[in-house]
């Protein structure tokens, strides 16, 4: 959430501050600006609105300079106005500092601040205190006896920046300048990713590599509690303790190229159009046929300690815990395993009863996850094994975890997830086949299993085919008031997502059901101006589907079926709409019917003229609780 880039270099900072935030808008999008020092000034431009916003008043007066900040926000702590956007100062006016996250005592450290005297301040944000306190403390160290070298300097900015932290509870992803200190820009982390870009006589600092790619491919992760001062040819990495730090310099495995939209009017719709390749790539290398089950190395567990795990534990937010459902279902269904599913934001703060064979995994797109990563700091605590599954690589939770899987589904920007929600439940199912394998599962039923993953990719595609199909349906529902989505089994989870995406990026009402609770009060909600939407397959419980069908068409509500096989005959009579996937086991069809329902959710909000790849109130990679 929020995005930061900072530079310092040789070329002039503002054009590759302002394209960097471009690519960092969907971590937040409510308000934007930079810093840059000019010679004896720090100039600041920023505003509430998008980076455009920002883009018209940089361009109007663009300050000039080669070492700055820049902050894209979504607000925790005061509206989103000109005032409260970053960098905010200090009462020097000589410090600028941006902020992700959230300084969880700031009232208190502020209340201090106050009573000491000579401090203003002039937002309502959290963010201000911190760069108040660092000012202060680099004020006061100052030599009482006139000029000192630059390397003294830098080195009493970090010190105050380690003082200040060191008061400071709650996350922070923090960059800062200084008007007296020339190329230098100083950063630091705890909970909120910060990657430190390294180019040729030029370093970056940014929330998510994305920014910099384009300008460099060799990266340094920040882990928590890092502080970083950064130059033109060089940095140094400490910790908040004033320990040296240690650090490895990786290469950054997508290119400018993988964020690019290409000829898609959004990323939104680039990414449910990728999903039969990345779907391919959450298996590639991961299937054995000899061996008939899954190979998943990551996990760095051996064959006895998987045969010893007695519980599962599935734990996310959002749509990765909606993938986490579909897990449930894959490894009672596959592997037999008692498996339970914990709201990550739930977990810390209930007593979930573990065995001591429970093992835990944290499901997160970003592996920045605020709510996922608590979860998965307080499993390990508890000394329970517990394994990551994120897209993106070197993120916290990868790094924090026992092993894990990686998505391997390229860069994913538009906020509302789509090809990570598939390849999430890609890979469970490999799970699922892994533990079934190492029970009661056949070589043959293994077989079965791999053969149905592998024909997934070309169904996916398949299934794309039918965009203009759901669009025309979209088009009829533009004026619904809400919309209801039932399935049952596999298909309740993809019910709840279906609703999910509808509420992101249509800002429609929308629920979701396993399809049998209908006659237990949902029913009452259905009117003719609410469609309701059936996860239908042609499978076990088609005909138990097709009553609950047959209950809303009695009270006169729309119907729009997604369905497979025979299904859609079977249907005719009483959906208004039914969209087709092609046929496949009930184990997989999740990853297929999913599909429809995000090209529904698109298409409708689409035609209300909404702002798919941004919308309302939310931003990606949520890493505040
Ligand atoms: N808490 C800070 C604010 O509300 C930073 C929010 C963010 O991460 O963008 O300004």
């Amino acid at each position: 959430m929020c995005g930061i880039v900072g530079y310092v270099g040789r070329s002039e900072a503002a054009p590759i501050l302002l394209d960097g935030l471009r690519r960092l808008e969907y971590r937040g999008y409510d308000s934007a600006g930079v810093a840059i020092v000019n010679g004896d000034r720090v100039e600041t431009r920023k505003c509430a609105g998008r980076i455009a916003e920002l883009g018209k008043l940089v361009a109007e007066r663009t300050p000039a300079g080669t070492f700055g900040i820049s902050h894209t926000r979504w607000a925790t702590h005061g509206k989103a106005t000109d005032q409260n956007a970053h960098p905010h100062f200090d009462a020097s006016g000589n410090l600028a500092l941006v902020h992700n996250g959230v300084i969880e005592n700031y009232q208190a450290l502020k209340e201090e601040l106050i009573r000491g005297g000579d401090t203003k301040f002039v937002s309502e944000t959290d963010t201000e205190v911190l760069a108040h306190m660092i000012g202060k403390l680099y004020d006061a160290s100052a030599p009482t006896n006139g000029s000192t070298p630059p390397q003294h300097e830098k080195n009493r900015l970090v010190a105050a920046v380690r003082v200040a932290l060191q008061q400071v509870i709650g996350t922070y992803g923090i960059a800062l300048v200084h008007r007296d200190i020339p190329d230098f820009i100083a950063g630091a982390r705890r909970g909120s990713p910060l990657v430190l870009g390294v180019g040729k006589d030029e370093n970056f600092l940014a929330s998510d590599v994305s920014a910099i790619v384009a300008y460099t491919r060799d990266a340094v992760y920040l882990n928590d509690f890092d502080v970083v001062a950064v130059e033109r040819d060089k940095f140094e990495i400490s910790s908040v303790a004033g320990e040296r730090g240690s650090y490895e310099v990786s290469k950054v495995e997508f290119t400018d190229e993988d964020i690019k939209k290409g000829d898609y009017p959004h990323y939104m719709l680039k990414e449910i159009f990728e999903q039969h390749g990345s779907v391919r790539d959450a298996m590639r290398g991961r299937l054995s046929l000899e061996e008939c089950t899954a190979k998943l190395g990551g996990l760095e567990m051996t064959p006895a300690q998987l045969r010893d795990v007695g519980r599962i534990v599935l734990t996310g937010c959002g749509t990765a815990l909606h993938a986490a459902m579909v897990g449930e279902y894959l490894i009672e269904q596959l592997a037999g395993l008692p498996t339970e599913i914990e709201f990550a934001s739930e977990f810390r703060h209930r007593n979930t009863p573990m065995t001591r064979d429970t093992l835990v995994f944290a499901i997160s797109q970003s592996g920045e996850t605020a709510d996922t990563l608590g979860a998965l700091r307080e499993s390990r605590r508890k000394g329970y094994r517990t394994l990551g599954i994120c897209n993106n690589v070197a993120s916290t939770i990868a790094r924090e975890s026992d092993g894990g899987v990686y998505m391997h589904a390229g860069p994913e920007i538009g906020v509302a997830a789509t090809k990570s929600f598939t390849s999430q439940v890609t890979i469970l199912a490999l799970i699922a086949l892994l533990l079934g394998r190492m029970r009661h599962l056949s070589t043959s039923e293994g077989t079965v299993i791999i053969e149905a993953l592998e024909a997934l990719p070309e169904k996916i595609e398949q299934t794309l085919k039918l965009s203009d199909h759901i669009r025309a349906i979209a088009k009829k529902y533009i004026a619904a008031p809400g919309m209801l989505f039932f399935g049952r089994q596999f298909n309740f989870p993809i019910a709840l997502e279906g609703a999910l995406k509808l509420k992101e990026i249509t800002y429609l009402f929308a629920e979701g059901h396993p399809s049998a609770e209908l006659k237990h009060g949902i029913i009452a909600l259905i009117r003719p101006e609410i469609p309701s939407l059936f996860i239908a397959p042609d499978d076990a419980v088609f005909s138990k589907n097709l009553n609950n069908v047959e209950q809303v068409k009695a009270r006169k509500g729309p119907i729009i079926a997604i369905t497979s096989g025979s299904g859609a005959e079977r249907l005719a009579s009483v959906a208004d709409d039914t969209v087709t996937v092609p046929s496949a086991p009930d184990f997989v069809m999740p990853v297929l019917t999913a599909i429809p329902l995000q090209l529904l959710a698109y298409h409708l909000a689409v035609e209300l003229g909404r702002d798919v790849d941004k919308p309302r109130n939310l931003a990606k990679s949520v890493t505040v609780e």
